[in-house]
């Protein structure tokens, strides 16, 4: 999951990775307000917690993807192996199933904790 806010110098947004699933445990790891780095201008400014907007990190295609081009060569020496046959069907189906069900449920987990994240603001 990825959190984003405005930088004031500039008005880009500026982002950061994090593993906290709310605003609490954010606040509790790094302080209510703490510094960060602009990436496009540099300079330094203070964020709170509460103006920090999650949004989802697109994980969930990238595992389906890891998953997608390991499991291919793996159904291809299936059916190099034992040839066209009912365990053939069911490598491919794995192919095609494995990922889409990666997507879906890291996806759901991650809308979860983003919607989450957005919805419960810490006391200033
Ligand atoms: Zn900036």
């Amino acid at each position: 999951m990825k959190v984003f806010t405005k930088c004031p110098h500039c008005t880009s947004e500026y982002a950061e990775k994090t593993l906290c699933d709310t605003r609490a445990e954010l606040a509790k790891e790094k302080g209510n307000s703490f510094q960060v780095n602009c990436n496009s201008c540099g300079k330094s400014f203070k964020v709170h917690v509460n103006d920090l907007r999650a949004r989802k990190s697109g994980a969930a295609g990238l595992a389906a993807i890891i998953i997608f081009a390991i499991s291919v060569p793996f159904a291809g020496y299936m059916i190099w192996t034992i040839g066209m046959g009912i365990f053939a069907y069911i490598s491919i189906t794995g192919v095609l199933l494995a990922p889409s069900v990666a997507f879906v449920l890291i996806n759901k987990q991650e809308q979860v904790r983003v919607s989450s994240f957005n919805r419960l603001t810490v006391k200033r």
